[in-house]
Order: C-alpha cells, then structure tokens, then sequence
C-alpha cells in the first residue's frame, strides 16, 4: 500500500485551492476597520472593494481570497464581481500593480471633439510610466471639455499643462462649479415643508399621486415613464417596499444630474422622500457614479444634515458605482446594489414587483425626484403649462460641443435644436456652422442639420430613427464628421457592454471594426444592427445600432468617402 510523503501530508493538510494567507487577512480586518467577519453584509462587496482599492490602489487577489472568507462567498464570486468594473484593477500573484496615479482623460463625445483622444496620447509620452493614462468614456463633464478625472477627482478643460499642474499639487482639486444649497436656505426657502404635509398626513397619498400625474412629470433618466403611474403601482405591492435611485448618469453628453446635485441636493432629497412617503417605502438605496467623487462628498454631508431632520425617515443607504455604463440599466444596477456585477435582468418580472433583493421596488432617476417638491408645491401647471411644438413639460438638456455656451438649461419640452442652441446657448461657437447633432447622447441617433426644427422631446424622433432619452444634446459643426462621432460611441458601447448577450457583446466589436473601412459594407452592417436590434436583452445592446444607422441615413456621403466632405444631404 503506498505510504504519504512529505508533499502528500502538506497537500492535505489544507482545502484544496487558494488559501488565505494570515497577513491578508490582518490587512483586511484593518482596511475594513472592527467588523467582526459575520457583521460584513454580502450585498455591500463593492463597497468593500472599493475600501482595499482605496487604499491600495488595486486589488491584489491575496485580499479577494480574504474578502471571500470573511463573506462567507466563494472566491470566484468576488473576483468575478472584481473584474467587472473598470474602476477596479485586479492584480494576479506576480503581476505588476499599476502606477499609484491614474489619470483618466475624456476621449468620448464632446470631449472628442475637443481633442480628448490626442490629450491622453500627449500626455502618456510627457508622464512616463509614473502615472497610468487611460482614455476614458463619458466623465459627465462635458460642459467643460476635455475633461480628466485626477485620482477619481474631476478636471475641466483639462490641458496637459493644467493637468501637469494638478500632479504637482499647485493646482487643488476638486475645482467647484458651484456652492450647494445649505439645508438652513432651503428650509428658509419653503423647502421639507411638502415633506412635512406628506408625513403629516395632510396631503394624501392618492391625492398627491393624482397631481404628479396631472403635472405629466415623467421619468428623466431616458425611459420617460410617467413617474405618477410608477407610484401608484409600486404601492400597490405588498410591503416591504425598497426604493433605488439612479445617479448613475453614464450616457456620453450627460450631466444634468450632477449640475442640480453639485447646486441643490436637499430639493432632490425632498423629492426622494416625498416618493418614499407616499409609496411606504422602507429601505432607499442611491447610487452614485463613482466618476462623482466632489459629489459623493456633498451628499454625504447632506444626509448627515437629513439625520437631524426627523424620527423615522426610511434608513437611507448611498452607494457608489465603480465604472460600469451599463449599470445605468435599473436592473443591472439593481444586480450592482446587491453586491454583484451589473448585469441586467430579464424581464418579466419587473423590478416594481421583484426588484432589489426580491422586493417591490420604486426605481427613480435623481432628476425626476428633483422636480418633485416644486410640483406639488406649486401645483401641476407649473411644470405641465410650459411647453412648444404641442408638447408639455420642463427638459433639463445637457448641452456641449460646438455651442457658444454649453450647460444645463432648463427649456421646454418640445424646443427644437436651433432654438435651444440660439436661445439658451448663445447660438454656436465662434467659427462654427451647425453640422448635426445628438439629441440623446451615444444611443439617440444622430440627426443632420437640415433636422434642427424637430419638436425635441419623449416619443417625437422615433419616425427619424432617433430618441431623446436623456436629453443629452452634443453639437456636431463643420468641423466634425458623424461618421466619427458614430465610431467613437460604437466602441464606447463595445467597451460598455457586459458580455451577457451574444447579440450585443460580438455585434458591437464588429461594427467597430466593420465601421473602421475606408467603406463601409452596408447590407452586413444592417444586418449586424438588426441582429442587435431583435435580440438583445437590454437597451444597450438594442440602441447601439442607432448612431450608425443614423450615418447610413443621413450621411452617405461620410460613409465611403476617402475624404468625407463636410455636406449633409438632409435625407
Ligand atoms: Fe449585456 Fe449588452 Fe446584453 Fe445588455 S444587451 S444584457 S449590455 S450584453
């Protein structure tokens, strides 16, 4: 009978497979701080991972292996969880940890047009390996393009010589855009007092459903569901109730969320438990992009003011995203807030009857709930009355590109691209000719020039191949090239996409590549975009055809050129 040796006795004195190691473990149980292992909460991993990150300025598998074990998890669930978020950088046994700066540069949407891609390049040769530059997507600051995020804090109208500053402490960070609303302005305003009406009982539940409805208030982060309708049916379901709201703003060209944030946190904090005394909301989770730093601060701070406030508030939970587009999608954040990667779910159900750990739940976009004071206060027609083109309503647009002033501005719903641009923009920037334009960021399409007189709003660009979602407007001039443009968002969503659908993950690094030919082959690229179209899971994959669809309708010329001429053909 064969006897054990000494490497036989050593192999079984452990499990087999990755051990964790004492010292991580102590490493862990610091970063961590004085939770006891059965304390940690499962659904709170990124949170955690955000901490050794943090701190380390990678992840090392040694602390996974550690985090896995105190979590009771098996370790491919942290890794694959790990390695899904670009903010986070796994770092394997015997692999080169990357440099402790990293400098994240725009290169998508305005912020290419601008030059972000060559700033990125100009800067890798003048930085060296001392700091990793990585071309980013959308850092939601595109009225200030290009713009770079230093060490996760934000950078507008980043220059190699601005940024140099920034590395060498003699320029600090973050740079304000504006000084936020202290709780004692918005109480002296009038603000809580809705708030104070709602949980006082003085205004009703149906009651104060019924003049949401009226206003025609609808969800703004880009689906446009009547927000009325969505508390009705939310609180319907039987309790408890959970309530996430999407801060997440990933789609290129959009910052609204962020301007009213970095302005006025406590409206939107009124807005959201305004919803959640209504509804019977229980338990509300905010999650916040990571590309957020100043404005995780300021929330935070916002809701330690709230703590003050009054006895029974709904526990509040702010979380923080690590750099995943498609967690934009309600389900997949849903899938992020419970600790895992951000893949969206099919559906039915839908998350209003099994969404955040398997409980009804109120999903919002922070701008929806921002309108949400002011409209009960001031009554339905004070949102519903404004309006053009027959439409009805407010639209935040963010505006960047080629404009004279990009921003926020608040307009009417329906305003049309040549009167946003000369009303609220100062018409377009010195130089420039109007050439085409975005009207809802990377997955709205494209229109050209000769189209700037379309009604912009919810369901009125669909004839036009296009959608308004978020009412991310980025203005193209003769400058530009759709094509281009077109290009850059198919490889933002090749980037984006999480993998799940074959549909989306192949179609999308395809068209990038087919897009990149001098001609593109057009029945293949169709064919590509309809497969995509029909068959995807979620919108990511179903709109990312739109912008290249958009050049093949309406820039033939851009397409097959050697030298794309600058005309449009208004077809
Ligand atoms: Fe993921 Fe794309 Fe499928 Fe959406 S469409 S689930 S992003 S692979």
């Amino acid at each position: 009978m064969p006897t054990l040796d000494e490497t036989d006795r050593r192999r079984i004195a452990h499990p087999k497979g990755r051990r964790v190691e004492a010292a991580a473990r102590d490493e862990l149980a610091k970063l961590l701080g004085p939770l006891e292992a059965g304390e940690l909460r499962r659904e709170r991993l990124l949170e955690y991972l955000h901490v050794v990150q943090d701190a380390r300025g990678h992840l090392p598998v040694a602390l996974l292996a550690a985090l896995a074990e105190a979590l009771k998890l098996s370790q491919a669930e942290v890794f694959e969880v790990a390695s899904f978020y670009h903010h986070l950088d796994v770092v394997q046994d015997g692999q080169a940890a990357p440099p402790a700066t990293t400098l994240r540069v725009c290169a998508t949407g305005a912020c290419a047009l601008a030059g972000g891609q060559a700033l990125a390049q100009r800067l890798r040769d003048l930085l060296g390996p001392s700091v990793r530059v990585l071309a980013s997507p959308c850092i939601g600051r595109c009225e200030c393009a290009p713009a770079a995020l230093i060490g996760g804090e934000a950078l507008g109208n980043a220059t190699h010589e601005r940024i140099g500053a920034a590395l060498a402490g003699s320029l600090p960070l973050p740079e304000l855009a504006a000084v936020p609303m202290s709780l004692a302005e918005y109480r002296r305003q009038g603000g809580y007092q809705v708030l104070d009406e709602c949980r006082q009982g003085k205004r009703g539940a149906e009651a104060t459903i019924a003049l949401l409805e009226q206003s025609g208030l609808r969800g703004l982060g880009g689906a446009g569901f009547p927000a009325g309708r969505k508390w009705r049916a939310v609180r319907e379901q039987p309790a408890p109730r959970m309530m996430a709201v999407n801060i997440d703003e990933g789609e290129p060209g959009t910052f609204k969320d962020r301007w009213y944030l970095e302005r006025d946190p406590h409206r939107f904090l009124e807005g959201m438990l305004i919803a959640a005394s209504v509804v019977g909301i229980d338990v509300i989770y905010i999650y916040l992009r990571d590309e957020y730093a100043e404005c995780r601060r300021l929330l935070g701070h916002a809701l330690a003011e709230l703590a003050g406030l009054a006895d029974e508030l709904p526990a509040i939970e702010l979380r923080r995203g690590a750099g995943a587009y498609v967690c934009g999608e309600e389900s997949a954040m849903i899938e992020s807030l419970e600790g895992k990667r951000g893949m969206p779910r099919l559906r039915p159900p839908y998350v209003a009857a099994v969404g955040l750990f398997g409980r009804p739940t109120l999903v919002h976009n922070f701008e929806t709930l921002y309108w949400v004071p002011a409209i009960l206060r001031d009554g339905p027609q004070a949102f519903a009355s404004h309006g053009r083109h027959g439409r009805s309503g407010l639209r935040s647009f963010s505006v960047s590109g080629r404009v004279r002033q990009p921003g926020v501005k608040l307009a009417p719903a329906g305003i049309t691209l040549r009167e946003l641009v000369d009303e609220y923009c100062g018409g377009m920037a010195d130089g420039h000719e109007l050439y085409a334009y975005l009207p809802g960021g990377a997955s709205g399409g494209i229109l050209p020039a000769s189209l700037a007189d379309l009604p912009l709003d919810f369901d009125a660009l669909q004839p036009y191949g296009c959608f308004i979602g978020s009412a991310a407007v980025i203005v193209l001039s003769r400058h530009d090239s759709a094509r281009e443009m077109a290009l850059g968002m198919m490889n933002f969503f090749a980037a984006e996409s999480c993998g799940q659908c074959a549909p989306c993950r192949l179609g999308t690094a395809k068209a990038a590549q087919l897009m990149t030919a001098p001609r593109w082959d057009e029945p293949l690229l169709r064919d590509l975009a309809q497969a995509m179209t029909d068959a995807s899971i979620c919108g990511l994959g179903q709109a990312a055809p739109n912008p290249l669809l958009c050049v093949l309708k309406y820039f033939p010329h851009e397409v097959g050129a050697e030298n794309p001429s600058r005309e449009d053909t208004g077809r």
